[in-house]
């Protein structure tokens, strides 16, 4: 089984939060999906999986793309590489671009899955975080997505707005819950250097919530979600039985993928890819047949570190056989790992190592105490 990811590089406008690789120029668009087209033709020789399973469309905002771009790109996959019955096909959509007529269209050029940017229903949060959609809007997609009958829907939420006080939060999730999204992917606000949100930090103009608020947010989060029928999959995911996201579900699991388009990654077996960080250099290099990816070959423990990373953020955890690949009596790791265990960070049954899920919260400093070299 394989994954497709084909990267969207536009945004109408930039969220204060975001360091994904966006450009809100979209003179390009056009341009963008001619060579999205010829990439996955110029990998048609070097990339052969025996089955896909996923494509997904992520971003940036690829609901910026009409349903006849976005069905000649799904074509196009289709033509090259042999897609599952069952193939989840998702579309990452902003709220103010859904309409009746374009989820019309994406249903018949193929997608079954719409992965929905809400962030939060309410205003002041949306116009403090620059999102390019009102409050309104985000209900109007949902009533749209539900009668429209894409019943696989996921939305993002975010939690641990420094503005906002917790009793948003609980209506957001009961607005959540109020849908019967069966799907939900929830993150903690964190500020990354090159954002807005980041230049404020440095000058003091913004101040990250408290600790304990985050920490507050996410075990509501946690309670009233599994009160409500939802399984906690992986740290930031939630979904009813049987709806988990199977292309991220994919990544999480070691699978094989392949990213198009500027910034996305791909993985195979002990090697990973990324493609350049530029639209108009990408635009360039794919039209000139100019080499437009880096890679590296992973060493064994680059993999087993990677599979720690990955494994360790669900609720499968991480074998002990893989855990302790390559350690050979490592003093350093032993010491960490008691440690952990001593502090119920990190428990062991049946051979399967998982960290709880009211530690979840800090998974990143756990997990980097196991990594090795
Ligand atoms: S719409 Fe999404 S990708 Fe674009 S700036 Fe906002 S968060 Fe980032």
């Amino acid at each position: 089984m394989a994954g497709l990811y084909i990267h969207i590089p536009y945004c109408q406008k930039a969220c204060h939060y975001c360091d994904f690789h966006f450009s809100t120029q979209l003179h390009s668009l056009n341009d963008m999906v001619d060579c999205l087209l010829l990439e996955m033709e110029l990998w048609r020789k070097k990339w052969r999986p025996k089955l896909l399973n996923s494509i997904y469309f992520g971003g940036g905002t690829p609901s910026l793309l009409s349903p006849d771009q976005i069905g000649q790109l799904i074509r196009k996959a289709m033509e090259i590489w042999p897609l599952a019955h069952a193939a989840e096909i998702s579309l990452e959509a902003n709220p103010d671009d859904i309409s009746e007529e374009k989820l019309w269209g994406w249903r018949q050029a193929g997608i079954n899955r719409i992965s929905l940017g809400v962030q939060s229903f309410f205003e002041e949060d949306l116009v403090w975080m620059n999102r390019s959609h009102s409050s309104d809007q985000a209900f109007s997609a949902l009533e749209i997505l539900q009668s429209g009958g894409m019943n696989n829907t996921t939305i993002d939420l975010i939690y641990g707005l420094p503005n906002a006080d917790s009793d948003h939060w609980k209506k957001n999730i009961d607005t959540f819950l109020s849908f019967k999204i069966p799907h939900l992917s929830a993150y903690s606000l964190t500020i990354e250097e090159k954002t807005v949100f980041g230049h404020q930090l440095k000058t003091g103009s913004l101040v990250q919530a408290e600790d304990v608020k985050v920490e507050s947010d996410y075990m509501y989060l946690c309670e009233t979600l599994a009160n409500s029928g939802y399984r906690h999959y992986e740290i930031s995911n939630f979904s009813l039985p049987g709806m988990e996201a199977k292309h991220n579900s994919a990544y999480w699991g070691g699978q094989t993928y392949l990213g198009i388009g500027p910034s996305a990654h791909s993985y195979e077996k002990d090697r990973r890819w990324w493609n350049i960080s530029n639209n108009t250099l990408y635009i360039n290099k794919i039209r000139k047949g100019d080499l437009w990816w880096e890679e590296e070959t992973l060493t064994d423990m680059q993999r087993r570190n990677e599979r720690l990373l990955t494994s360790l953020r669900t609720e499968k955890g991480i074998e002990t056989a893989h855990l302790f690949s390559g350690v050979k009596g490592d003093k350093g790791f032993i010491k960490e790992l008691n440690s952990l265990i001593e502090q119920s960070k990190l428990v062991e049954n049946s051979g399967v190592w998982r960290i709880p899920e009211k530690h979840w919260l800090v998974s990143d400093e756990i997990i980097s105490r196991l990594i090795i070299g």
